[in-house]
């Protein structure tokens, strides 16, 4: 692999799993920035010593963390997908060519923790994964975990790392909640150190012991696609229920309302056609 100022590769002093952990996927996101900048200046200062295996550490879209954007040309975590899948405007993104560069380090990763943080205030921390990660997840200093996403979200990293299938493949994404609030990067180190010693990469760190939370699981199972533009109803919170047949909002003239009892999540206006405007799911 070429040498990538944004890619850190640090080798355990003993053989054991490769595993990565990325912040940045969406550029504004700074909470997971924090989390892994402190990681490696504590690995650079000798305070944190990778024992085993291998540990990726990614600030992954780089072009959209200098811009302090999200995205330039896409979102870079529907960008994981097969090359059949793209296309031609998404095949001209910085964003594919970016996903591109990335998927042989998520490839040969056993475990990726993506570091996520929301753009709204009253943002609730969760985690994404499929069920076989749930052992780990419950470690995770986090009280809901959703799956479903990797079929309602294609072409996300966690989903990437979920299809491989040499069973390197626990790929959990977590939401630290909101951006600018400090408890999102020490909730994004807190996993990281947990994640890692899980691993056997670093030795369990004073402080960090895991989380082992009765954690709240959703299964995210619808996603809106905008036909023309979308405007909300209401200010929905992440994870609010409704009951079936509430008005969420409107999508040109026309009433968006929910099928059945469910969760929303990440409900926000969107001013185009084809945009993902929320998300639902129910309590398992
Ligand atoms: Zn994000």
């Amino acid at each position: 692999m070429k040498k990538d100022p944004s890619i850190f590769s640090i080798e355990g002093q003993q053989a054991g799993p490769t595993v990565t952990i990325m912040a940045g996927v969406h550029g504004n996101e700074i909470g997971g920035i924090l989390a892994v900048m402190r990681i490696l200046s504590l690995i650079q200062t000798k305070q944190l010593t990778i024992k085993a295996g291998r540990v990726n550490l990614i600030f992954a879209n780089l072009l959209a963390i200098g811009q302090g954007q999200r995205q330039t040309n896409m979102n870079l975590n529907r960008a994981f997908r097969p090359d059949d899948t793209y296309s031609t405007e998404e095949l001209m993104s910085y964003e594919i060519h970016r996903a591109r560069e990335l998927m042989p380090y998520l490839r040969e990763s056993h475990g990726l923790l993506d570091l996520h943080s929301s753009m709204n205030r009253q943002s609730t921390p969760f985690i994404i994964c499929e069920p076989h990660s749930y052992p780990l997840a419950t470690k995770l200093p986090v009280e809901i975990v959703s799956r479903g996403w990797d079929i309602i979200e294609a072409g996300g990293t966690d989903y990437f790392v979920n299809q491989n299938p040499t069973g390197r493949n626990f790929g959990i994404c977590i939401e630290c909640g909101y951006h600018n609030d400090p408890k999102a990067p020490e909730r994004a180190f807190q996993a990281a150190m947990i994640f890692l010693a899980d691993f056997g990469c670093i030795d369990p760190q004073e402080g960090y012991p895991p989380a082992n939370l009765e954690q709240r699981r959703i299964w995210a199972n619808q996603i809106y696609h905008t036909k023309v533009n979308f405007k909300l109803a209401n200010e929905f919170a992440d994870f609010q229920a409704l009951a079936a047949d509430t008005l969420i909002g409107h999508d040109g003239e026309q009433e968006v309302r929910t099928q059945q009892d469910c969760v929303i999540i990440f409900p926000h206006d969107c001013k185009g056609s084809n945009d993902e405007a929320f998300i639902l799911g129910i309590d398992e």
